[in-house]
């Protein structure tokens, strides 16, 4: 079969790879409806989490189950599922807390810009459709298994709530699904940082009231300026730099919520303002399965599109292409047709 490897900075190939096989009793095995890349694939590939031997890649999945091991109840072979990125078994102590990315048993999905893939811990990291979905849903369905789900993890963290006023830090993908996730939650106010005429657009049709173009002090004045000096009752920092983080930090009002999302790379942070901020902080990678079952929902009944935020496709055996397009953001994500 068709799969994707990494092998150093900027160097990924579409090869045929073994079909991967049940190995515990608790894996499935599913054919892939379609795949995407991630935003967080392009750490690895840019270089700047090294690799050090041949990487499978690939986490956001969705597709029909083709075989299930012994010890498997909740899916069976023929329907459709999604999984989260974070393996989990649901059941320990911090699954149950609905902290599923923190789970006892966590490990990492791989393998998945492939035609086929294996899930472990099946029953617990999978959620099936009430039936199968018509194909112009698949978009849509692969984004609730991780950037969506992290979106709305994002907004979940910093706690909005109906009538909040809410910033959101970062125009990617991740950052997107946070405004369609805050007008779901009720914000009533969205302001979405973002200097790309393309993504603002997205944006607004997600649900964003205000854009603010500008970045780093000039940005957050233009939060304060816009919030009566107060700043956002909820900040949604979904990029993962230094500077995302400090801007998230101060457009944060006192007694607000960041819900911080993006994987940090050289965030650093000075113990005093901090304190003097009085802002919350919560984030880490998204306990997407908590939230899977709603999303599902709400995608199956056609109420949120997040499909839309794949704006360039290619066909799997093209994987570097996509890669390259969301490298050089002339793609905000790219979907891989299997
Ligand atoms: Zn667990």
């Amino acid at each position: 079969m068709l799969g994707t490897v990494l092998y150093g900075p900027r160097d990924v190939r579409c090869e045929d790879i073994p079909e991967p096989q049940i190995v515990e009793p608790t894996d499935a095995i599913i054919r892939l409806s379609a795949s995407c890349v991630c935003g967080s694939d392009l750490w690895p590939y840019r270089g700047a989490n090294e690799v050090t031997a041949p990487m499978h890649m690939g986490h956001e999945y969705c597709g029909v189950v083709l075989e299930v091991g012994s010890a498997v109840t909740t899916v069976k072979p023929g329907q459709f599922v999604v999984g989260s990125f974070c393996i989990s078994d649901n059941t320990c102590p911090h699954c149950r807390f609905g902290f599923q990315s923190s789970c006892e048993q966590r490990t990492f999905m791989s393998g998945a810009q492939a035609s086929i893939a294996r899930v472990p811990l099946a029953d617990g990291t999978l959620v099936a459709t009430p039936e199968m979905p018509s194909e112009d849903l698949i978009p849509s369905l692969l984004a609730t298994s991780d950037v969506l789900g992290t979106g709305w993890y994002a907004a979940d963290a910093a706690r909005v709530q109906p009538g909040s006023t809410v910033a959101v830090v970062g125009d990617g993908a991740v950052g997107l699904m946070g405004v369609l996730a805050a007008k779901q939650m009720g914000a009533t106010r969205i302001i979405a940082m973002s200097r790309h005429k393309q993504r603002q657009e997205l944006a607004e049709e997600y649900g964003a009231t205000d854009i603010v173009a500008e970045r780093g002090d000039e940005g957050v004045a233009r939060i304060k300026a816009l919030t009566k000096n107060i700043g956002a009752d909820s900040v949604l920092e979904c990029v993962g730099t230094n500077e995302s983080m400090q801007q998230a930090i101060h457009c944060t009002r006192p007694g607000g919520m960041i819900g911080y999302v993006g994987v940090p790379h050289g965030v650093t942070f000075d113990g005093q303002s901090l304190f003097f901020s009085q802002t919350g902080m919560l984030g880490g990678p998204a306990p997407v399965r908590r939230f899977l079952p709603h999303l599902i929902n709400l995608v199956m009944r056609r109420q949120i599109n997040p499909g839309k935020v794949f704006d360039f496709e290619v066909p799997l055996k093209d994987v570097a292409e996509g890669y390259k397009a969301m490298d050089e953001r002339r793609a905000i994500k790219t979907l891989l047709r299997v």
